[in-house]
C-alpha cells in the first residue's frame, strides 16, 4: 500500500511535495481549488506540470484530488447540479493537466427529494462527466456516512451507481474507513473486515476500489455522523487497521489520511499506520 495525507497546497505545490516527502509519504491528496466555493479559476497548466514532475521525482504517486464539499449531484435544485457538475469537470480537467489519476468526490444528498429521482440525477451527472474524461483519469465515488439522505452510504448503492453507468472503466470507488464505520460496517476486527470486503467484492468487485481514506472515528457504529479521528485512537482502533491492511482487497492501492490536527498529529498518525503496515505490534 502507498500511504499519504490530505495535503495543503495553499503554500504552493513544492511545499506540499516537501511536506509529503518529509513524512515519508508515497501518495497524497489535495484540493484542486477552494473547496468552499462554486467559482472555478483558470487552470495553471505549467504549475500543475511542475507539480507532477516534482511528485514523480519524489516517488509520490498515484495521487488524488478531493473535489469541493459543495458538490451535490442529487439536488432537486437543477442549478446546484449544474454548478456541481462544473466543479467536478474542472477537477477532472486539473487532473488531466497535472497527471493526477484519481478525482475523489462525494455524490451529495437526496434532501427531501424522491430517492429514485435523485439517483437518476446523479447517474446523469456521472455519465456526463465520464463522457469527457481524459485517459488515465478516474472519477472516484467516496462512500458516505450514510446519514438519512446522503448518497453512497451503502456498498449496494455504490454498486447500483456503477451498474447504472454501464460499469464505465473510469468510474471507481474510494472507501473511507470512518464513513464505513459510521454507516454501520463493523471493521474493527478480522471477521468484520472479512465480511465487509466480501460485500465490497460482491457488489463492486475489489478492483473497482482504487483508494482508501484511512481515518479512525469516535462515532458509535452506525452513528451516521462524519467525524474523523486519529488512527488507533477511535472505535476502529489499531486492530481494525491491522485487519484492513492485511486484506487482499487493499494491496497495491493508496491510502490517504484525513485525520485532524497539526503537523505533529500528522506525524503520529503516519507513524502509527506505518507500524501497522510493517506488522509491528504497538
Ligand atoms: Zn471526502
Ligand atoms: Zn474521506
Amino acid at each position: 500500500m502507498r500511504l499519504g495525507l490530505h495535503t495543503r497546497v495553499g503554500a504552493g505545490y513544492d511545499a506540499a511535495v516537501a511536506y509529503a516527502q518529509r513524512l515519508g509519504c508515497t501518495t497524497l491528496q489535495f484540493f484542486g481549488g477552494n473547496p468552499k466555493t462554486y467559482r472555478v479559476t483558470p487552470i495553471d497548466r505549467p504549475a500543475l506540470q511542475r507539480f507532477a514532475a516534482a511528485r514523480a521525482a519524489a516517488g509520490i504517486g498515484p495521487v488524488a484530488i478531493h473535489t469541493s464539499y459543495l458538490i451535490n449531484l442529487a439536488s432537486e435544485d437543477g442549478k446546484t447540479v449544474v454548478n456541481s457538475l462544473r466543479l467536478l469537470k474542472n477537477d477532472l480537467a486539473i487532473a488531466a493537466a497535472g497527471d493526477v489519476a484519481y478525482v475523489n468526490t462525494h455524490l451529495g444528498s437526496y434532501g427531501k427529494r424522491d430517492r429514485k429521482d435523485g439517483f437518476a440525477s446523479v447517474v446523469a451527472a456521472l455519465d456526463d462527466a465520464l463522457a469527457g474524461i481524459a485517459p488515465g483519469v478516474h472519477l472516484v465515488m467516496e462512500n458516505s456516512a450514510g446519514s438519512g439522505q446522503l448518497c453512497g452510504g451503502t456498498i449496494e448503492e455504490l454498486g447500483a451507481f456503477v451498474r447504472a453507468c454501464g460499469n464505465h472503466p473510469a468510474l471507481r470507488v474510494c472507501l473511507d474507513t470512518a464513513h464505513s464505520w459510521a454507516a454501520g460496517y463493523q471493521i474493527d476486527s478480522r471477521e468484520g473486515v472479512e465480511r465487509f470486503f466480501e460485500l465490497v467484492d460482491r457488489e463492486l468487485g475489489l478492483d473497482r476500489v482504487v483508494m482508501f481514506h484511512f481515518n479512525d472515528t469516535q462515532i458509535e457504529l452506525g452513528g451516521h455522523r462524519d467525524r474523523h479521528w486519529h488512527i488507533g485512537e477511535g472505535n476502529i482502533g489499531v486492530e481494525g487497521f491491522r485487519a484492513i491492511v492485511a486484506h487482499p482487497g487493499v494491496q497495491g492501492k493508496i491510502a490517504i489520511l484525513e485525520t485532524p490536527g497539526e503537523d505533529e498529529d500528522d506525524l503520529r498518525n503516519v507513524t502509527t499506520l506505518r507500524r501497522v503496515l510493517d506488522g509491528i505490534t504497538a
